[in-house]
Formats: structure tokens, sequence, C-alpha cells
């Protein structure tokens, strides 16, 4: 018999991955080019030439025992130091290799933080809406989700919820900007305000509120948007950052955590993630890509293919009658379902071999998300589809 809080995340597996896999059996049935499979963050556009050699590379240059072995749990120092100095670069920022924790990607990263901060009970904000694995990682330590209901004008924070809803267990706030699933970039405005929230908060209640920064697509922006670098506007700041997006590398499980010496017990926070990192089985990030990464921190994310996908599905999509905030970073659309009960709109576009996901998955329903980070001929195929679903709904 499996445990019984695996039953509930079973029973409430991803409808994302649930709809890649309907993607797998349509693209058997029907063949791949007749199936438009908007469903998973999976980018299309490949890594950049500079990962692939620097892997081989390193195969070739570096002592198998080193390269292979065991190290540090928190990774090796020299990849550390390359990333501290190429943020500060970027940012203006002041860290140090001790900073950095090499992780497991972004999920692998939000997990130690999460361990390393959370008692049972303790409460963790986040904004819809929110990439839906943030419950689960959240419940893995017994900490509870507070849902802050979304802002579906502009999808920026609701603040004044916000405020209304920090409480004396309130232990962390989660952040993801560029935004999973709108594409939102949050402003540097919204970003001071609850900074200044934050502040006031923690003095009213004498407690420590970290703010995690789980940022994988921070370089996937469009017309020039800024994405602030959270540290700078309030010290007890946590980022988690990951290659899967940028670098295009999901499969290889890399990414790393920025604990700065301003936030609140800095070096007992970096001590509990480096053994965090340890006891939740990771051990250590994977050595090849910690190296590849070393010598990539300063490899551009080609955003052209992506914002190409991007005006050609917008610029459809608003034609055809749908309505939509325009993405400013990232690789998705949030579109407002025609009908309230958005399933049954996701049901209506499977007819057209159409597969994107329910805005509920994200706490934010009657919404559909399309993940756009795939062949550009995929979104020319699926435009017919599309316009015939406005054309079923009325829509102009
Ligand atoms: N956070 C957000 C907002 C995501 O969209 C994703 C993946 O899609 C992750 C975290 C997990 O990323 P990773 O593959 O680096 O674990």
């Amino acid at each position: 018999m499996i445990a019984d809080k695996m039953v509930t995340m079973v029973k409430g597996s991803s409808a994302i991955r649930a709809m890649f896999e309907e993607g797998k059996r349509l693209a058997a049935l029907y063949g791949a080019e007749n199936v438009y499979d908007f469903s998973l963050g999976n980018p299309n556009v490949p890594a950049p030439a500079e990962v692939n050699e620097a892997a081989k590379q390193i195969i070739d240059e570096q002592s198998s025992v080193v390269l292979h072995g065991y190290m540090s749990n928190s990774g090796f120092e020299d990849v550390r130091a390359a990333i501290a100095d190429s943020l500060n670069r970027r940012f203006d920022t002041k860290f140090h290799e001790e900073n950095i924790i090499m992780t497991v990607g972004a999920a692998g990263g939000l997990n130690v933080i999460l361990k390393a901060i959370l008692n049972p009970g303790d409460e963790v904000i986040a904004f819809a809406p929110y990439f839906g694995e943030y419950n689960s990682y959240v419940s893995n330590f017994d900490g509870k989700v507070v849902a802050i209901s979304p802002n579906t004008e502009t999808f920026q924070p609701n603040l004044t919820e916000f405020e209304q809803k920090i409480t004396p267990r309130t232990k962390a706030v989660i952040v993801n900007s560029p935004n999973n699933p709108t594409g939102v970039v949050y402003s540097e405005a919204t970003i001071i305000a609850l900074a200044d929230i934050l502040n006031r908060k923690q003095a009213e209640f004498g407690t420590d509120i970290y703010l995690i920064s789980d940022e994988p697509y921070r370089e996937l922006v469009y017309d020039g948007a800024e994405v602030p670098y959270l540290t700078k506007y309030y010290a007890n700041t946590v980022v988690g950052y990951s290659y899967s997006k940028s670098l295009s590398l999901p499969g290889e499980r890399i990414g790393y955590l920025v604990v700065p010496d301003e936030a609140a017990d800095s070096a007992d926070l970096l001590a509990a993630c480096n053994v965090a990192n340890r006891i939740l089985g990771f051990v250590n990030a994977p050595s090849l890509f910690q190296k590849v990464i070393g010598r990539c921190v300063d490899v551009p994310t080609d955003v052209t293919p992506y914002d190409r996908n991007r005006e050609l599905l917008y610029g459809s999509l608003i034609d055809y009658g749908f309505t939509c905030v325009k993405p400013e970073g990232a690789f998705y659309l949030f579109v407002k379902s025609p009908v309230p009960d958005e399933k049954e709109f996701v049901a209506a576009a499977k007819k057209y071999n159409i597969l994107i996901v329910p805005g509920s998955s994200f706490a934010c329903p009657g919404y559909v998300r399309i993940a756009y980070c795939v062949a550009h001929e995929t979104i020319q195929g699926a435009l017919p589809g599309f316009q015939k679903l406005a054309e079923e709904y009325g829509l102009k």
C-alpha cells in the first residue's frame, strides 16, 4: 500500500504531464505533424553549440576521477565562482562562490530551499496563476501554500490581498517572473511595493520572511523588457535559477540557488541548503553539466525563434477574437477560455488535435495555457483549428 499522501499526489498528478502523454498517443494515431502539442514547456530551440562543444572538451580534457567523483554537496568551487562573477558583472551584485549552491534544476533548488526553511504548518505565499508543482514541493515539507487571487487585468501580483494574507506563520513568498503561465514580467514598481510590504510585515510580526525568486525564464524576454534582480530590492531574497529554458537543457537537470550574505541567518541557511541537497538524495548537481555551465555562464539565449512564435500566435489569436495579455517573457500565452469551464474548451481544442493545459493547473480556472516553445510550423498548422474554435464559440 503506498503512502496516504502519495495517493492524493498521484490522483492530482500533473494535467500538463497527462496532456503530454496524450500528445504522444495522438501522434502515433495521426502522425506527429498533424498534432499540435502546446502542453509542455520543453524548449524546441536546440542547446547552443557552445554547450555541446564544452561537454566534449571537458570529457576529453579532465581527469575522470575528478569529473565523475563525489564533491562538496554545494558543487564545484570553480563553477560557483564563475556564476557569482557573471551575476556580479550583469547585475552589479557582490556575490562570492559561497553564496552559490549548484542544484538539480529549479525543481531541485526549490525543494532544497523549502526543506531548509519550513517547519510543519509554515505558510508559503504564491501569486495565482502559479506553477502547480509549488503545491507538491511545499507539501513535501508539510508546509501550506497560501494562494493570492489573480489580477486578471494585468496578471501583476495582487498586493492588497497579499498584505492581508501575511501572518506570523508566513515563512516564504515565491515569485516567478517572467511568469509561467502568463509570460508577464513583474514590474520594478511591483517589486518595490512587494518588498515594502514584506519589510513592514517582518517588523510587525518580528519574523523572517524569505522571498524566493524562481526565475528559470529570466533570459527569455522580448521587446527589451527588464527583469529586476530581486536581491537588490529585498535583503531576505533567495534566487532559484535553472538552465532548463535559457540553454535548452531541461533533461540535464542543472541550476543553482543564490543565498546572499544579507539574507537572514545566511550562514545557517547556506549550511542547511548544503545538507538538504545531500539528504534529499540529490547529493550534488550533475557534475559534467556543472563543468559545462562553468564554461558557458555568459552564453546568450537566442530568443528569436520564440519571439517569432509569440508574434504569430498572439497576433492571430487576438484577430480571431480571443483575449490574452501580451507576454513580455517566457514562452507561454495565458488565454481566457471562451466558456467558464476551461476544461470544456481544452476538450474542444483536442478535436482539432490541439493540446493545451487548463488554467486550474495553475490555480487560475477560466484560462488556458499555450506553450509556444514549439516549431514555427506547429503554430502555423494549429491556426486553422484555433480559428474554427473561435467561430464555434462565436468570438467574432
Ligand atoms: N519553476 C517554474 C516556474 C517552471 O516553469 C519550471 C519548469 O517548467 C520549473 C520551476 C522547474 O524547472 P527545472 O526543469 O529547472 O526543474
